[in-house]
């Protein structure tokens, strides 16, 4: 399990003017012009666009999560469809897709917003969805110590679809299973056929 010091970095809102100065120059070094009009504004942007985008850097994941309910609801609790915006940190290239968390509480629920603040934590980053799933099934783990964790996440990546391969439209799933989710093809079948609906 990551550290704290894994998850939460510099702000960006803290370097501002340093990013905008180094876009202008990445701006001067694939031959740009950086004093013509369409650009005078794009490092500025480029930053602002960077405090969205790399945003979770100013997060703990798992403080997202935050409070939780003691519930006595132990059946399977999911949040489908949660659509997520992150960059590829192999190329700085936007994936995006949607994110399906399912876990069976043992004492412990969090709210069901929490769930959709905690993908925005872990994707506003630089990131591989592999991870990304990962990360979500080991904080849910770790907060709501649940029964059991299982995650699919979709991704279209863009640095697929305009280079090297060029496969626009594939998608790629990936999945990660914790606690009962691991021995019971049962709870695995529900919750792939309830995300499916
Ligand atoms: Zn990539």
């Amino acid at each position: 399990m990551a550290g704290v010091k894994d998850y939460i970095n510099a702000k960006v809102g803290d370097n501002r003017e340093k990013i905008e100065h180094h876009v202008r120059e990445i701006l001067k070094l694939i031959g740009e012009d950086v004093e013509r009009e369409g650009l005078l504004e794009t490092p500025a942007r480029v930053t602002r666009m960077y405090e969205e985008i790399f945003g979770g850097y100013e997060v703990d994941p798992r403080e997202v999560l935050g409070v939780t309910f003691e519930e006595n609801h132990e059946e399977l609790v999911i949040v489908k469809d949660i659509v997520y915006y992150s960059q590829c940190e192999h190329h700085m290239a936007p994936f995006f897709g949607k994110a399906h968390i399912g876990y069976i509480p043992s004492g412990q629920i969090a709210g069901l917003s929490k769930l959709a603040r905690l993908v925005e934590a872990v994707t506003r980053r630089l990131q591989v969805q592999e991870r990304i799933t990962s990360q979500i099934a080991d904080i849910m783990e770790e907060v709501l110590k649940p029964k059991g964790v299982m995650v699919v996440v979709e991704g279209e990546h863009l640095c697929m679809c305009s280079r090297g391969v060029k496969k626009p439209g594939s998608k790629t799933v990936t999945s990660a299973v914790r606690g009962t989710f691991r021995t019971d093809a049962a709870s695995r079948a529900e919750f792939l056929s309830l995300i499916k609906e």
